[in-house]
């Protein structure tokens, strides 16, 4: 069954949204690509939301900035040193102002916003997430990681406080708009599109010389850095294949991954009578964040429309699975399950900060990640405390490895 709709249309999630004049949109990850572009949205719908809760790692200067544009309810800066800083900067204000890792769940806990938009990058985003969901709170889920590391148990809990989930990765959101209407119509498939990256066609005899600055010139999309260099590995893909197995309720052989280098269509369904729908659009990630922000309207906005006779070929081809061995080792990690996902993604998150600190090579990156899965014990049904356990022994693991 799918479940996200089902519980959006079975709960009294409609009729609350409804009674509000304004969703009041707690923003996890405000500083970043996708927190800054939903306050674009939000700036041009401000009959409709409102920002109540911001958050920053530590970028300061751009919290502050965003605070006294959007006027929130609370900030949280999660790095401690910074909490004077944007505490003297936001006094002749009423709001208020958090710091520290453990703020970030306290302020989730807060019965203050209608959403929360999950928009911190990694691992780090698990924690609050769980804590919006387990005060019943919907989310509009922008941080992938999240599902990859403890799937199961995120939407496990999803279901008991009957909250839904929304995807803002554009591929699933594109999956989520194809379903609008389809609750009883079995999936046969999904097709997951990538742009296949910078490095597109390219073999392992180039990709080693690949630098950083090369590979965070991504041909389609402008996003932060850690997911830029996800979709130059195609780990992009392979942690997207997991989060749609949780979120759509899917079996692996049920997820497919199709390059198309245009990003025109965004991800496609195929029904029981093989009908396939997709969506399409540019690729402009206020769409879909947009989208979640909204759901279940459509609201109008002046982004660009896609042009048929400016893009006017679409094409598509297989992955190269042997080159970009990510993608491989996240089939591996989608068809074990149990605690695999979750030490690949920490191990990836490893040997992604090592490569933008120019420690390791492209190709390194797979090594620490394929090196990472074999030596962590596998565990087939873990607990939430053994996700975290897991996901610490990888990371020291990787972070040894290569000596960080
Ligand atoms: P980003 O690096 O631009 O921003 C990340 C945000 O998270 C920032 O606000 C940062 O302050 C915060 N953050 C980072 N580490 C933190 C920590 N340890 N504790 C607390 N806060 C922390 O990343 P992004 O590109 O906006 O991506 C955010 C998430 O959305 C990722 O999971 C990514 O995979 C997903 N996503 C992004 C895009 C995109 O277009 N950018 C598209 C699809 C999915
Ligand atoms: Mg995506």
């Amino acid at each position: 069954m799918f479940y996200n709709q089902t519980v959006v249309h079975r709960t009294s999630y409609l009729s609350m949204l409804e009674q509000q004049q304004t969703r009041r949109i707690a923003i996890f990850g405000s500083t970043g690509s996708i927190g800054t572009q939903a306050l674009e949205v939000i700036a041009a719908n401000t009959d409709k939301f409102s920002a109540e809760i911001l958050t920053a790692h530590t970028n300061e200067e751009l919290l502050i900035e965003q605070a006294l544009k959007f006027n929130p309810n609370m900030v949280v800066i999660a790095d401690e040193k910074k909490y004077l800083k944007v505490k003297d900067a936001l006094s002749s204000t009423a709001i208020k102002v958090f710091a520290g890792e453990k703020a970030l769940e306290e302020v989730a806990a807060i019965d203050c916003y209608d959403l929360m938009l999950a928009a911190i990058v990694g691992y780090a985003g698990l924690r609050p997430t769980l804590q919006a969901i387990g005060i019943g709170k919907p989310i509009a889920l922008a941080n992938k990681e999240t599902l990859v590391v403890a799937g199961d148990i995120v939407m496990r809990k999803a279901v008991e406080s009957r909250v839904p989930v929304i995807p803002v990765d554009s591929e699933h959101s594109a999956i989520f708009q194809c379903l609008v209407g389809e609750t009883r119509n079995k999936i046969e498939k999904i097709i997951l599109t990538a742009s296949g990256g910078p490095f597109l066609g390219r073999k392992p005899n180039y990709l080693v010389n690949v630098k950083r600055e090369h590979a965070l010139q991504h041909p389609n999309w402008s996003m932060g850095a850690k997911i830029t260099i996800d979709s130059a590995t195609l780990m992009n893909k392979g942690l997207e294949m997991i989060e749609a197995k949780w979120l759509f309720n899917l079996r692996p052989e049920q997820i497919r991954v199709l390059i198309h280098p245009q990003s025109i269509i965004h991800s496609m369904v195929q029904f029981e009578d093989g009908s396939i729908k997709a969506q399409m659009g540019l690729p402009d990630m206020r769409l879909p964040i947009q989208y979640s922000l909204a759901f279940p309207r459509r609201i109008p906005n002046q982004f660009p429309r896609y042009d048929f006779k400016k893009i006017n070929t679409l094409t598509f081809e297989e992955p190269d699975i042997r080159t970009f061995r990510n993608l491989a080792l996240a089939i591996e990690a989608l068809n074990r399950g149990g605690n695999l996902p979750s030490v690949m993604n920490a191990a990836n998150e490893i040997a992604v900060y090592a490569f933008l600190r120019n420690r390791i090579n492209f190709l390194d990156m797979t090594d620490v990640v394929e090196k990472t899965m074999q030596k962590i014990s596998f565990i087939e049904k873990p607990t939430l405390e053994e996700y975290f356990s897991s996901d610490g022994e990888a990371r020291t693991f990787a972070a040894d490895l290569i000596q960080l």
